[in-house]
């Protein structure tokens, strides 16, 4: 098989686009395809609702790929602390970052500032190509290369043909990997508002028998809600006019920032757990979403997905330079091995975090709060839950470190 690229990668969403920035200056010559046209980001329009808690292995990568500043000079919001508690008792956590040593536990940014941040990079560089707006819609996995076919009927020939497109990845499918999957049976509620106290740069989020409900400070001065409910409890609450939902928020919040004062227009995703049963076939690897999407409720998503395309990417040089075909099954192997754990590690812990915290029993309501009280004051423990979920601790991919 003649091929027209080395790597192809279907998804140029924050993750596929992170693997393509980290690629482009390595030799390899690659096409990144997009179903949708990025938009521009203007500084000036309102905030992305999709917006993210980054960690700080996230930001080494941003920074590593030559992206951050492109991030930081827009808007993004710092987040020094984070307050935990339960709905159902007096537990909770505080986290600190001076308490780290660090400046700062994460920002919140925007996904399309992200995305921006990346094609900026992209742009100029020779041996990558964007191609959008475009889909994948067949592959062929061969011993010699991958044969892709987009829509409008062009063909492109691989060594390797990466998927990052997404929780609900056409390419997965075509290539013939099987997910584990199910539903929460929660939806999260996300909107911008205006509360009547500052933030003081601090995540909050409290638990509900319904789901937690999150503020998450913004560098405006607002605060990004993400509110997981159970189905009936996320219907009541997109049902209800901004001034019933602004008062609904105060109340799930505790009015821990006074009244909820105005909010944007309200966006609702689905949530699920979903994990690939294989991340690699010959020819073909999986990143981000398409490999893995689990409950928001500790904002680690995409955090993971960098973590993929960072790693990825080492691998893959790593094999060129020893002069191997990149597209190798034993080359990606141990990407697989790599982030596999990783990822379903943090998928388990975060579904024994929802069970936990959805669970009224009021044994179980005391003995959590008992726990949440014993992590906050038990200072080691606190600072290795909070490290893990910063990105400092775990085996971080070179440019993460
Ligand atoms: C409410 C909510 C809050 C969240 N908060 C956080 C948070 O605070 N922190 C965090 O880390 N994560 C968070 N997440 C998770 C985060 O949204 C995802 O993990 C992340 O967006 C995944 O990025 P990705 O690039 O893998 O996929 P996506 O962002 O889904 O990008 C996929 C890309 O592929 C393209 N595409 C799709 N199909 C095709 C096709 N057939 N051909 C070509 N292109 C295609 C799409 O246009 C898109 O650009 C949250 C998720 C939800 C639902």
């Amino acid at each position: 098989m003649k091929h027209d690229v080395d790597i192809a990668i279907v998804g140029g969403g924050v993750v596929g686009s992170a693997l393509a920035c980290a690629l482009a200056d390595s030799g390899l010559t690659l096409t990144l395809i997009d179903a949708q046209t990025p938009v521009p980001y203007d500084p000036k329009a309102e905030v992305d609702l999709r917006v993210f808690a980054l960690s700080m292995a996230s930001r080494r990568i941003f920074e590593a790929l030559g992206a951050w500043d492109e991030v930081k000079k827009a808007r993004v919001s710092p987040y020094r602390e984070m307050q935990v508690w339960d709905a159902g008792g007096q537990g909770s956590v505080h986290f600190d970052s001076a308490d780290l040593g660090q400046a700062e536990l994460g920002y919140i940014v925007e996904n399309s500032l992200l995305q921006h941040a990346l094609w900026v990079r992209l742009k100029g560089k020779p041996k990558v190509k964007l191609v959008h707006p475009a889909k994948a819609e067949a592959l062929t996995l061969e011993d010699e290369g991958a044969a892709l076919l987009l829509d409008g009927g062009r063909r492109l020939n691989a060594r390797l043909v990466v998927a990052a497109d997404g929780a609900g990845s056409a390419t997965r499918a075509l290539a013939g990997i099987e997910v584990e999957h199910s539903l929460y049976g929660q939806r999260a509620v996300v909107a911008h508002v205006r509360t009547e106290q500052p933030h003081r740069e601090t995540a909050w989020q409290r638990f509900l028998p319904t789901g937690p409900v999150a503020f998450l400070p913004l560098a405006d001065g607002r605060v990004s809600v993400v509110w997981s409910a159970d189905e009936a409890e996320a219907a009541r609450i997109l049902a209800l006019d901004d001034a019933g939902f602004c008062a609904a928020l105060t109340q799930a919040s505790e009015a821990k920032l006074g009244q909820v004062r105005s909010t944007t227009r309200r966006l609702a995703f689905p949530l699920q757990r979903l994990h690939a049963r294989e991340y690699v076939r010959p020819r073909f690897a999986l990143a981000g979403d398409a490999a893995h999407a689990l409950h928001p409720l500790a904002g680690q998503g995409v955090n993971l997905g960098l973590l993929d395309a960072a790693a990825l990417a080492e691998v893959i040089m790593e094999a060129q330079r020893k002069g191997r075909d990149v597209g190798d099954l034993g080359v990606l192997r141990r990407y697989e091995r790599w982030r596999k754990g990783e990822n379903l590690a943090m998928i388990f812990a975060l579904d024994a975090f929802k069970r936990l915290f959805s669970n009224d029993n009021a044994g179980v309501s005391r003995l959590r709060n008992a726990g949440l009280r014993a992590v906050d004051r038990f200072t080691p423990l606190k600072h290795a839950f909070v490290r893990r979920a910063m990105g400092l601790s775990g085996d971080l991919p070179v440019l993460a470190r």
